[in-house]
């Protein structure tokens, strides 16, 4: 069977221009389309998710030359920045838990306890300044996230108490599980595999901010570890016996300077020049972790997310240099730190907005990965109910083109934006792509796919012209903002 699986077919395709070498120019587009540079992306994303940057850990030295190489390319291409500076402090507190210092005990009605050690039997699952803390009280099964949400009028009495849940519980039903009074919770992973993977992923510190009044949108209320088989096992059993819990957590503080870049592109309107259309992506991504089979530990987040950088660059390009598709409003870019430790930047941002949110009319987000071929169907986070998610059905359709709309959730840094009432969407590929089978594109998809892995870095057989329709989409979706800014009220 012919399968488009393998690179050495997929560039065989005439129409793939990303897949010409560098230095070969790049094939003309017909003039009605945004020309978005393969060229350009594959640069940014070369440099960006370099082993010299060292997967841009937030507030590492990786991250700050990602930052400086940002500002450097706004400052090429004239953009301006804002409040007086590209970049913006977000003031952060890096935590560590001291091993002597923190132990989580489960203690029987019959005065019976059991000491349990962090990392090997929990791992806090990370907070706010407020949340990141010990906590004690009485056992509580609550149940999945599902039947938290689905049922909260079934929940027990939760007044002082501990809920103990199956499996990993965010918000919104951790938000629940406190307005019934819980003060902690514990999650049981029951298998080995799954709780290697959260420990894997958690890290052994926290980064939280250090203004305790910005809100965060991705944080539970209230604090909370994740516990390993063993001590799963062991709550079960208090649990049902009316036994307690107490967490003691001893950190480790210290400062961390991380920045958000904010530039700016005048809109050509003297009026609607007032509002900025927004693009958004985050430059920050996990560093240095457990080395994979290969023994590489850098997490070079190529398209997690270089490849969503590379698109606000390349799309601030197109729009700079082509001015009969000039933008009557104002357009800023906007570059967050700390996405994967949890929204910290946007939340800082939409807290302390160098720019009024309320001049911002439209906010577009890019972080999905990099599609390995192009897409033409797409789901817009954040776009049900949502003027802007109208408008983007309207401008895929006009491509032939598929968009279905799903609520906005916090999973990137559109989300915060969202809550403050800034019409905000997240644009995610789907499958299958363009002029390929199911199978041909799950297939593709399998081989490129390599999400908060140290194997997601810049390959130079990887195809760009997927990423060139996804900041295509993008910037198509700015531009039926721009000439019908009443859609979008
Ligand atoms: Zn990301």
């Amino acid at each position: 069977m012919h399968r488009f699986s393998t690179l050495s077919v997929f560039c065989l395709l005439p129409l793939l221009s990303a897949c010409a070498p560098a230095g070969r120019p790049v094939r003309p587009r017909p003039a009605h389309a945004p020309s978005i540079d393969t060229l350009t992306l594959r640069a940014h994303t070369f440099f960006l998710a370099h082993d010299l940057l060292r997967g841009r850990a937030t507030g590492s030295h990786g991250a700050a030359v990602a930052a400086n190489y940002i500002v450097s390319e706004c400052r090429r291409l004239g953009l301006e920045p804002v409040g007086g500076s590209f970049m913006h402090a977000v003031p952060l507190e890096l935590s560590v838990p001291v091993a002597g210092g923190t132990a989580l005990t489960v203690f029987a009605p019959n005065g019976d306890s059991a000491r349990f050690t962090l990392q090997r039997d929990f791992v806090p699952t990370g907070g706010t300044r407020a949340s990141l803390r010990g906590f004690a009280g009485q056992l509580v099964w609550v149940g999945g996230a599902d039947e938290i949400r689905e049922r909260p009028e079934a929940l027990p009495t939760l007044s002082g108490a501990v809920a103990v849940t199956a499996g990993a519980v965010r918000r919104p039903a951790a938000e629940i599980l406190a307005r019934h009074g819980a003060v902690g919770m514990v999650h049981l992973i029951a298998d080995t595999g799954t709780y290697r993977l959260h420990t894997a992923s958690r890290g052994r510190d926290f980064l939280v901010l250090t203004d305790t009044t910005v809100r965060s949108s991705f944080f539970p209320p209230i604090p909370a570890v994740i516990a390993g088989p063993q001590l799963s096992r062991a709550l079960v059993a208090a649990a049902r016996r009316g036994g307690t819990v107490r967490v003691t957590l001893d950190l480790e503080r210290r400062p961390v300077h991380a920045a958000n870049i904010a530039c700016l592109l005048p809109g050509a309107d003297e009026r609607l020049g007032d509002t900025a259309l927004v693009f958004t992506a985050h430059y920050d991504h996990l560093g240095i972790g457990t080395p994979d089979e290969r023994s590489d530990s850098i997490y070079n987040g190529f398209s997690d997310n270089a490849a969503g950088v590379a698109m606000l660059l390349a799309i601030a390009e197109e729009v700079r240099n082509t001015p009969e598709r000039a933008l009557r409003h104002s357009v800023l870019f906007l570059f967050f730190t700390g996405e994967e430790r949890g929204l910290l930047g946007s939340d800082y941002f939409v807290a302390r907005p160098p720019v009024p949110l309320s001049r911002m009319r439209a906010l577009i987000n890019l972080d999905a990965g990099a599609p390995p071929a192009r897409p033409w169907h797409w789901r817009v986070a954040g776009g049900t109910g949502n003027p802007l998610g109208a408008l983007a059905k309207d401008v895929a359709a006009s491509h032939g083109w598929s968009v279905t709309t799903s609520p906005a959730t916090a999973n990137s840094d559109y989300y915060p934006f969202a809550q403050e009432g800034v019409a905000s969407v997240f644009i995610i590929p789907r499958l299958p792509y363009q002029g390929l089978s199911a199978d041909s594109s799950q297939a593709l998809q399998r081989r490129w796919d390599r999400y908060h892995q140290a194997a997601d870095e810049f390959y130079e057989e990887f195809p760009f012209a997927g990423l060139q329709r996804y900041a295509e989409f993008a910037y198509l979706l700015a531009l039926a903002v721009d000439r019908n800014p009443g859609r979008i009220e």
